[in-house]
């Protein structure tokens, strides 16, 4: 999720609203704004996918098998 917003000048900004981060100030085009937002690695996101997944792995019936170890 994003937050746009417009400039006077008629640039935009866009803000993550998972992290609160702003990820473009002042770009020309709205191409350019979804250019940076697809490129916007969300710290946020990141961690509650990471939670997400050990959750999922708690809930999985195999988790008591022994794990391979390389
Ligand atoms: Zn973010």
């Amino acid at each position: 999720m994003y937050s746009r917003t417009q400039n006077d000048n008629g640039s935009y900004n866009t803000r993550c609203l998972d992290c609160f981060m702003t990820i473009a100030s002042s770009v020309e085009t709205e191409e350019e704004l979804f250019e940076r937002e697809t490129k916007h690695v969300c710290p946020e996101k990141a961690l509650s996918e990471l939670l997400a997944m050990e959750k999922a792995i708690d809930a999985d019936p195999d988790s008591g098998n022994p794990r391979h170890l390389n």
